[in-house]
């Protein structure tokens, strides 16, 4: 009865579909992934070892599922702006089979989402970062600290700027909130990085805090 009302759409091509996940089969063959890390610091792609040819010691991974754009992007907006939960599932299951060597390598202590601003997370109900590390977190069997930073100015959607304001409009963007907490070695979780300045910046952060962040994961990377 509830399919006749709601019929059950593809979240890529919004077509009817009746796979358990959310994503037709199409969509799926569709989507264009990625099989090695990139590091954010430089743009280089890591090859097995995540070791940075570049930067060394300060190789900062970004492990993202696929390339942000249809139908990956469209499943991605439906998620965050129209409440469609079921794909997450499947999209960070796919994610830890391609990378799950490469990350266990990292050995992180936990998993933080990436935070919103109260207001705005309060206005959409969810924060769809935290969802994907919850759903991450029995996979990678690490624990989710959601608590242990805080965003506390209001900056303006990084969407709408272009590189160096993004960098400048995250500045100042975060907080501790947890600051006698022991250092633990940190996996950052988001629904898509693109230049990396929210992440960056958030590392930057943690590590002032005695905090080592071992990487990101993403559901997409764009530019
Ligand atoms: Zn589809
Ligand atoms: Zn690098």
């Amino acid at each position: 009865m509830l399919d006749f009302v709601f019929p059950p759409l593809c979240a890529g091509c919004g077509k009817f579909d009746e796979s358990a996940e959310g994503i037709c089969e199409s969509c799926q063959k569709a989507i264009e992934t990625f099989s090695l890390p990139i590091c954010l610091s430089c743009e280089s792609v890591l090859q097995e070892n995540v070791k940075c040819p570049i930067c060394a010691d300060k190789v900062f991974p970004l492990f993202a599922y696929g390339n942000y754009q249809p139908p990956l992007q469209e499943i991605i907006i439906q998620f965050k702006f129209r409440d469609v939960l079921g794909p997450v599932k499947l999209l960070t299951a796919n994610l830890v089979e391609t990378f799950a060597s490469k990350l266990q390598h990292l050995s992180a202590d936990c998993l933080v989402p990436v935070p919103l601003h109260p207001q705005r997370e309060h206005r959409r109900g969810y924060n769809q970062a935290n969802i994907i590390a919850e759903t991450l977190s029995p996979l990678l069997e690490l624990p989710v600290r959601a608590n242990l930073i805080q965003r506390t100015g209001k900056r303006r959607p990084q969407a709408r700027l272009n590189f160096a304001s993004r960098a400048q409009n995250v500045k100042g963007a975060f907080s501790i909130t947890q600051k006698q907490s022991e250092p633990e070695k940190i996996l950052l979780v988001d629904d898509v990085v693109t230049t990396g300045a929210t992440v960056t910046e958030l590392k930057k952060v943690l590590e002032k805090a005695r905090h080592k962040v071992v990487g990101v994961i993403a559901l997409a990377h764009g530019v």
